[in-house]
Parts: structure tokens; sequence; C-alpha cells
């Protein structure tokens, strides 16, 4: 079974439409890892999409936040007021159907989904540190993870912890051999606003037969992006930060 895994699309449809170009014909399923909204101005199209395409959907916490779910004080006020103006634009029945997803961890096929870590949706798993106490509630031996924007992830090797440092740097796909002694925390990336200095979309497309992860980038219409976020009213600043990918 070939596993496509989306994270972090921020209700972005330019890079959502990049990554369902490039990703076709490759995949059997798809998880979605979260932050489907909040700081894009495609709200509405980025949900039909996942909710006709994606069974597997584990909540995020700008999710939460976009429908009201959240109280938005532990927000900056950009993130605040990227929320607010996806809780007035969003449609009622897109905004119900993210109210009814669960918080995670999903587990599938062996295989489980959050959106931060084990543990705490809302936990970031930065560093290797962190990682490390998140690989002992795991309760797969692979698990996909987002929140971070990066892509990426970790391995236990039953030693330690090994941080898997940009992957598809430099190239547009980055493979990885799952060792079948190891524990895996996987990133795809997140498709619509990466932080890792790529500005590039990223995705992941898992072969559980192969034992295989491959780490896509893929560029998109970020000009069309910015244009919609900055005559939506957002803060130009979510326009501006997709061009560097920070
Ligand atoms: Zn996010």
């Amino acid at each position: 079974m070939r596993y496509l895994i989306l994270s972090d699309i921020h209700a972005n449809w330019e890079a959502l439409e990049a990554v369902i170009a490039e990703s076709a014909g490759r995949y059997d399923r798809i998880f979605c890892c979260g932050d489907l909204i909040g700081y894009g101005a495609d709200p509405d199209r980025v949900v039909a999409w996942v909710r006709e395409h994606c069974p597997y959907v584990v909540r995020g916490n700008h999710d939460r936040a976009s429908v009201g779910m959240d109280d938005l004080e532990w927000f900056n006020p950009v993130a605040r007021a990227a929320a607010l103006w996806t809780q007035q634009h969003i449609a009622p029945e897109h905004a119900d159907y993210i109210r009814g997803l669960p918080k995670g961890p999903l587990l599938v096929d062996g295989l489980q989904v959050v959106h931060g870590s084990p543990f705490d949706e809302d936990e970031y798993l930065m560093a290797a540190g962190e990682a490390g106490q998140a690989f002992s509630y795991l309760e797969s031996r692979i698990a996909f993870f987002g929140h971070t924007h990066v892509q990426g992830g970790f391995i236990w090797n039953h030693a330690r912890v090994e941080t898997i440092l940009q992957p598809a740097y430099r190239s547009d796909c980055g493979v990885l051999e799952i060792d079948s002694e190891c524990a895996y925390l996987l990133n795809p990336g997140s498709v619509g606003q990466p932080r890792d200095g790529d500005p590039r979309a990223g995705f992941l497309i898992f072969d559980s037969d192969a034992q295989m992860a491959s780490y896509f980038r893929v560029p998109y219409d970020l000009e069309g992006a910015q244009k919609k976020i900055r005559e939506a009213g957002l803060p130009p600043i979510l326009a501006d930060r997709l061009t560097v990918g920070r």
C-alpha cells in the first residue's frame, strides 16, 4: 500500500493543487496530519477537496481556532487575525466538518497519524530531545506528524534519536529506506506554509511494501496564493513569508 501524507495545508489551494498533480498515480490512500485551514485565503476549496478524497484526517490547532473551538488568546496577533478571518468566511458545512475531526492519534493499518506529537496534539517536535520522549508514546513503529512545518522527522534506533534533516534539499525528492529495527516519526513538511527555508510545497509518500518513505518538494503558483491573501485582507506578512518559506 502506498500512502500520500499531507500536513499543514493552511487554506493554500495553489500549493495543494500542485501537490495533487505531482502525486497523481503514486498512492492508494491519503493521510492528513491536520491544519487544513488558517493563514490562507481558500479554506472552502481546501476543505471540500480533503472531505472528498481523504477519510483519515486529524485536526490541528489552527483548525480548532478557525471554527471557534479555542480561545484565541494563546495565538500571536497574525495567527489570531487569520483565525477570525477564517471563522467569518468558511462555509457553515465546512466548519461543521472541521469541528467533527478527531484529535488523534489515529491508528490506521498499523500506522499512527497525529498533528503535534503522540501524547499532545499541540506539542512541537522540533528537536531530538522532544522526539525521544514522543517515541515512548508510540503505539506503532511508524507515525506521521506535522505542526512544525519542517520536513523530515526523527529515527529511534534503540540507542539514540537521529534527526532527518532537509531530505529533499536541492532536489525534488529524497528517499529514506525504513529499517525494520528502528522506529520513525516522519514529518511530510507543510503543503501550504513551509517554514524550513524551502518555499516549495512539501509532501511524503510512504510505500509499506517497499518500506520506503519518499519526501517531495514541488513548486506552485506562489504569486497566485499571495495575491489572494492580500486581496482577502489577511495580514500581508502571511503572503510575504511564503516567498522565503519561513
Ligand atoms: Zn500548522
